[in-house]
């Protein structure tokens, strides 16, 4: 069976999409395309995924399967989680944590730092086992809702609503405190970044920080320019965390190896000074093909990645700029 999603004009191969569409997709769009990719032999085989634990400082750890990083306070009150990949993938992380021997407690809070698939897909069986998924008001409002992402262009994801139990059941607008292992792990949203719902969670007795799909290391970011995100708010967002924490933070990207502040700040730069070469175009009344037939972000193209290319970004930053988001949009 050979199947084709068109996005926003243009075919592009299932096979493409198999592996990185995975990325975001949640509910039961990932799973045909999970189960087609598979048939394919692409995509995700989530039995052969292993999840890797490592210590970050002090009882926060990071761990890395399939989907985005997690953080773990792990201690004498339980766990406290920051993110959870995807369903099939909670049993793993459960006995991956278990398998610390620090605690015998449970999963007792799951913070989720954006909507997308491949952060909040354990967000059912956590809750099923007992724990509380707390996210801000905007990630509750997607998954309730089902919608389509994108980045406004080329990148256009259907997803459906969520079940009642991978829902959040406490919500933020501005920002929560988790009491919990000694330490006051805070939450904090920041508006219209990669989505519309991002919080970056801080951990200050250990000098830890997840910045969510804010900041990551494949290369170009994927904005999701559909679903209330911008580059202006993902830079101001980096700026702002950049600013609040010590320098010597440990700092887990959304996806990628474990990172530092001046790793964030070299992603800035690289988000400013494409932006501005995407908005001197624009100035210069270019059109969107013009942008990316003259290749204005060759100067950056060490950042352009199997997921985001340099078009998808010049995409992204057009739509983002212009204010334009597609079609497609659902919410606001
Ligand atoms: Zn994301």
């Amino acid at each position: 069976m050979r199947r084709e999603w068109e996005l926003g004009g243009a075919i592009m191969s299932e096979k493409l999409w198999s592996r990185h569409g995975l990325l975001m997709m949640a509910g039961a769009m990932l799973l045909s395309l999970l189960v087609s990719g598979m048939s394919r032999g692409q995509g995700t085989d989530f039995s052969k995924v292993q999840i890797k634990v490592t210590k970050v400082s002090g009882n926060i750890y990071m761990l890395e399967g399939e989907g985005g990083n997690i953080a773990a306070s792990v201690g004498e009150d339980g766990i406290v989680l920051v993110d959870d990949q995807f369903a099939p993938l909670a049993e793993k992380i459960q006995a991956a944590l278990k398998n610390l021997g620090i605690t015998d407690k449970p999963v007792r809070f799951v913070i989720n730092t954006h909507y997308h698939g491949d952060h909040t897909g354990g967000n059912a069986p956590f809750a099923n086992a007992g724990s509380t998924v707390i996210a801000q008001d905007n990630v509750r409002k997607r998954l309730e809702s089902g919608g389509t992402g994108g980045n406004g262009s080329s990148m256009k994801m259907d997803y459906k609503a969520a079940p009642k139990a991978a829902l959040p059941v406490i919500t933020f607008e501005h920002d929560v405190t988790v009491h919990l292992n000694g330490e006051d792990i805070r939450a904090l949203h920041f508006p219209a970044g990669h989505t519309d719902g991002d919080a970056v969670i801080f951990f200050p007795k250990n000098n830890v920080v997840h910045m969510g799909d804010d900041f990551v290391r494949y290369g170009f970011p994927f904005i999701d320019v559909a679903s209330g995100g911008s580059v202006q708010g993902m830079i101001d967002a980096m700026e702002k965390a950049c600013a609040m924490l010590p320098a010597d933070v440990k700092v887990i990207p959304g996806h990628g190896a474990l990172s530092n502040l001046d790793d964030v700040r070299e992603f800035v730069k690289m988000l400013k000074e494409t932006s501005a070469a995407v908005q001197k175009t624009l100035d210069e009344h270019k059109t969107l093909e013009q942008m990316k037939q003259e290749k204005i972000l060759e100067p950056w193209k060490k950042w352009s990645g199997e997921f985001i290319d340099s078009d998808k970004f010049i995409e992204t930053l057009y739509n983002s700029l212009t204010g334009s988001k597609g079609q497609f949009i659902k919410h606001n």
